[in-house]
């Protein structure tokens, strides 16, 4: 990464045109993940998520947008945002916001923010609380689709267990259409997941399994805070988590595919565990 940093004081606002420039340079970068965790920050695309992230108190370090933006009453509020929270304001041709964001017709808004990871500690144990611990999941679109379907069910957060894609990637983001704000997020490996359910966490863990022993519809799920497990991709739950889960449940399969898309089966458990607190909202 280049110096650019040291030489950008806080406020200031840019005119930028060139591909070459050292800070379009830096937020480019930013599509790779040894550099996203290096500087803690990744791009979100889009005025309305850039708003929406600021209103949930996410910090935003760069704001970018579109020589078209200039007088757009919203991406002006945006911009004296940032200014005011002591960010970086740039106004850039179409041809940088392009390869910033590697699109051919780009949002007109891009902003660079903080990461943001809650701790185990943090787990809400309420009855009707639910969170959803993902076993090692590796595909960025199947993770943003659950985060997405977190919010959409009102759930809590999401625990990410082992070697997980990484959440704040450009396709993560944008399969979570917003939802990234205000989602938490845990990350931890195996060992420590377990030894805090095992001492913290007093709700029913309930894993999914191509060989559970129970309908996923059999369960009663209102009774206690709910933890919903859900296995990687590929290898579905090794035996070290589905061994200590409370219930051990399996979606019924017609046809003849081998299993659901994780994101899929984590929907569909998701709306029967939150079923009763979802009522169907009168029409009239
Ligand atoms: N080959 C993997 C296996 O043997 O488990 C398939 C994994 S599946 C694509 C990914 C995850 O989705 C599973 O670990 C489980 O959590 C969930 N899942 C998918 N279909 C399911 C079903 N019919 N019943 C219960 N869980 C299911």
């Amino acid at each position: 990464m280049s110096s650019s940093r040291e030489t950008r004081a806080p406020g200031q606002v840019k005119e930028i045109t060139s591909l070459s420039n050292p800070i379009i340079k830096d937020i480019k970068a930013l599509a790779l993940k040894k550099f996203r965790d290096r500087e803690r920050s990744f791009m979100a695309e889009g005025l309305k998520l850039v708003l929406d992230a600021m209103d949930n108190g996410w910090t935003i370090r760069t704001l970018v947008y579109a020589k078209a933006g200039r007088g757009n009453a919203a991406v002006e509020k945006a911009a004296a945002r940032t200014v005011a929270s002591g960010g970086l304001v740039l106004e850039v041709s179409e041809k940088v916001l392009s390869s910033i964001t590697r699109r051919d017709n780009p949002q007109m808004v891009v902003g660079v923010f903080e990461q943001r990871y809650h701790r185990l500690e943090d787990v809400s144990s309420a009855k009707g609380d639910v969170w959803v611990a993902l076993d090692r999941v590796r595909d960025p679109g199947n993770l943003g689709t659950i985060i997405r379907t977190v919010d959409a069910v009102g759930a809590k957060g999401v625990i990410l267990v082992g070697d997980c894609t990484d959440p704040f990637s450009l396709e993560t983001v944008r399969a979570t259409m917003g939802s990234l704000f205000s989602v938490p997020l845990i990350r931890t490996d195996e060992e420590r997941f377990l030894k805090w359910r095992e001492s913290a966490y007093d709700g029913m863990m309930a894993g999914t399994h191509l060989k559970g022993s129970v309908d996923y519809r059999s369960v009663d799920y209102a009774d206690k805070p709910m933890l919903l497990l859900m296995g990687n991709e590929q290898k579905g739950l090794p035996d070290s988590l589905a061994e200590r889960c409370d219930r051990l449940v399996r979606i019924p399969q017609a046809g003849r595919a081998d299993s659901l898309n994780l994101a899929v089966a984590t929907g569909v458990m998701l709306y029967e565990i939150r079923r009763n607190a979802l009522p169907m909202e009168s029409q009239e």
